[in-house]
């Protein structure tokens, strides 16, 4: 889970455990008043009290798709007639009883149940204390007739009984779903003015009345129950497939419409969710070989197993060799993470009559909004990434864009990585990790390498190649250029400060290059920052080499004159030429990973590297072998002398808190 869905799930338990533990207060203040109240307690408060026990019954036990479920409490009707008549403490027990009984039989989540029950005792409690600041119980006597006092002073009990209940669930909605309170009130508008007309019609007529005629009361509004049962138990069947119960296109587009109906007024940008669409076996093994029967039935138990994981609400079957689950809050960056994890539910083989069947599922996915907001569309992307998925031999594979999408993706990343940069709000947006770089004959740590992350709001981690090849050709570059720079130099003063000094490197595009202020820009930087030119070192590629020699060594020249670090990235990958290595002032060359994970078992590429270190050496230049994935790799490349390993076998990029913890770790 991600730190963010953690902090929301901390904050919503501690709302509604803070309203409960206050709402626990008030129940054991009001026990012993229902104890000395409850041995006179006239027939009519009996009616009532079992007339709130038995209203919602015909609700129990119904399980729908969670959007269309009616969440009827008209127990309240009767537990705020027994408050206008008998007062807070009958009326607080009975409430907390019927409400818990009313709960388990509609199978609330324990905390959401835990909740309501503390919203309706905190709106008694609230309306005692009114009632206590303005002295007006509507009515006392049972068998009465109402005046016009009386009925303002119901309006106002109503009132606030209404303001604090849905006030308090309007603010668990907001923390819960961090959607803004504006939309958490429009969320809970309907059921506000439902209840606020039941409360208003039924319980002045109930402190009107005798006990029988409480009973002759409580009919309408179980038939009122029963009639929202059956119009339930129809959408929910509407909504399904009738064999396997599965949801079906209506019913996964309600789920998907309970995520996205409040887009318009979200001022975070539309709600994100995926759709993980599963596939049960490669090539319909058993279907062509025990027919189609057997294949059904197979594939019904996997998607039982599915279900049991995500929910009836959220597993639909909607196309015909796939089993489509509804994730909301799915991002990019977790996206192939949950694909894996439903995929594993489906690894262990099914048993049909006692027959192990070995599933072969592979799962894709697709994003909303990223890759389109209606199911049609959504269904279909994901539908390509398991046929890419099986075309590749991989079990999940995200949704990847066609060359048309690719251009409208990086221009919406280029734009929104402009705004980033110069949004203040915004700029931690974009971080810089750091992957050490070790010495491998002695273990030393070498330098630091700083990548760029970005994490988008919306879109999740953005691919930082991706990112870069999306900005290069426009003037954003510099501005993401020089805010690595900035926050390197920055940090690399703050190591010098704690006595940790460290070599820092630093990527930069051909863009960078061509722009005639550049060196002038870092000379400037290194001034400001204090620090010694040579612990920064500027890493150019090959390719830009390859795009415009003179320039890029003209730069070079420049750069080595201020004592800046030059490395050359990406060796191999850019067809250099010799002479133009010899050329170029580099203090350090990065033999590319396509190499460096060669060297074990490939001789070619051993022999490559062998005599790349050879140059080196010859030139002065210091060799990092980028890719370090593995033991064998480093031992292999420390049969080369000086060579200095890069990889995630050493270290993957990290934070410089991470890096700082990293360095102190006596084991490493
Ligand atoms: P690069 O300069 O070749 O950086 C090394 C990439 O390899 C990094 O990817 C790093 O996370 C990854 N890597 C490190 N160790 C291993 C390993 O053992 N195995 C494998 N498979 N990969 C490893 P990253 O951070 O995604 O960056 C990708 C590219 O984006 C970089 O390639 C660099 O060209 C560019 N880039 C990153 N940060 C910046 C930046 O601040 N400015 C510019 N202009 N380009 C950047
Ligand atoms: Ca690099
Ligand atoms: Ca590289």
């Amino acid at each position: 889970m991600s730190g963010d869905g953690r902090r929301r799930r901390h904050v919503s338990r501690t709302v509604v455990y803070s309203v409960a533990t206050v709402a626990a207060v008030v129940l054991v203040w009001a026990i012993p008043g229902f104890v000395r109240f409850a041995p006179e307690a006239p027939s009519a408060f009996w009616a009532m009290s079992l007339a709130a026990l038995i209203v919602d019954i015909p609700l129990f036990g119904l399980s729908g798709p969670e959007d269309l479920r009616i969440r009827s409490t008209l127990s309240v009707c009767f537990a705020f007639a027994i408050f206008v008549l008998y007062g807070a403490a009958p009326a607080i027990v009975v409430q907390a009883v019927a409400a818990s009984v009313s709960m388990v039989g509609q199978r609330y989540r324990p905390r959401a149940g835990i909740h309501l029950i503390a919203r309706l005792i905190l709106a008694a409690a609230a309306s005692e204390l009114v009632l206590a600041l303005t002295d007006g119980r509507p009515v006392t006597t049972p068998g009465g007739g109402l005046d016009v006092h009386d009925v303002l002073a119901f309006v106002q009990l109503a009132a606030v009984w209404c303001a604090v209940n849905y006030g308090l669930l309007a603010v668990a909605r907001a923390t819960v779903r961090e959607r803004g309170l504006r939309q958490a009130t429009a969320e809970v508008r309907y059921d506000l003015f439902s209840t606020a007309a039941a409360v208003l019609i039924v319980s002045p007529l109930l402190t009107m009345v005798t006990a029988p005629s409480v009973l002759i009361l409580a009919f309408p509004l179980i038939v009122f129950n029963t009639l929202a049962r059956a119009q339930m138990r129809q959408e929910d069947r509407l909504s399904r497939e009738p064999e396997s119960g599965l949801l079906n296109r209506q019913g996964f587009t309600g789920g998907m419409r309970a995520i996205t109906d409040y887009d318009a007024i979200q001022d975070s940008g539309p709600q994100p969710f995926g759709i993980i669409l599963v596939n049960v076996e490669s090539v319909l093994n058993i279907n062509r070989a025990l027919g189609r029967d057997v294949y059904e039935s197979v594939v019904s138990l996997a998607s039982r197993r599915l279900v049991d994981v995500y929910g009836e609400t959220r597993t639909g079957r909607l196309s015909g060799d796939g089993i489509s689950i509804l994730v909301p809050d799915l991002t990019a960056a977790d996206a192939l993470g949950q694909a894996e994890a439903a995929v594993s539910v489906l690894t262990p083989p099914i048993y049909l009559d006692d027959v192990p069947f070995a599933l072969d599922p592979a799962a894709g996915v697709a994003l909303s909004p990223l890759h389109g907001r209606e199911l049609g569309t959504l269904l279909a992307k994901a539908e390509l990434a398991v046929t890419e998925a099986r075309r590749h031999g991989k079990r999940v594979m995200v949704y990847v864009p066609d060359a048309a999408e690719v251009t409208t993706r990086r221009m919406a990343l280029l734009h929104d990585v402009g705004t980033a940069l110069v949004d203040p709000d915004r700029r931690d947006e974009l971080t810089v990790l750091y992957q050490p770089q070790v010495e491998l004959t002695t273990g030393q740590l070498y330098g630091v390498e700083a990548l760029l992350r970005w994490a988008h709001p919306v879109w999740g981690a953005i691919p930082t190649d991706e990112l870069i090849e999306s900005i290069e050709p426009s003037e954003v570059m510099h501005l993401l250029t020089t805010h690595v720079l900035e926050t390197v130099a920055a940090q690399i003063r703050a190591w010098n400060h704690q006595d940790q000094p460290l070599r820092a490197a630093v990527n930069v595009s051909v863009q960078d290059l061509q722009d005639p202020g550049f060196v002038d820009q870092v000379g400037a930087l290194v001034r400001r920052h204090g620090i010694p030119p040579e612990q920064l070192t500027i890493e150019i590629t090959e390719r830009m080499l390859v795009l415009d020699a003179p320039r890029v060594s003209r730069v070079c020249d420049e750069l080595k004159r201020l004592g800046i670090g030059l490395s050359l990235d990406d060796f191999g990958t850019g067809y250099a030429s010799m002479q133009q290595l010899r050329q170029l002032p580099l203090t350090e060359v990065k033999v590319d990973r396509s190499y460096v994970q060669g060297i074990v078992d490939n001789p070619a590429d051993l022999a490559i590297v062998t005599s790349v270190s050879q140059l080196a050496r010859a030139l002065g230049v210091r060799i990092v072998a980028e890719g370090v994935e593995d033991q064998r790799t480093a031992d292999a490349l420390n049969m080369l002398a000086g060579m200095v390993g890069q990889g995630y076998h050493f270290a993957h990029p990290m934070s410089a808190d991470e890096l700082r913890n990293w360095v102190a770790q006596p084991s490493r």
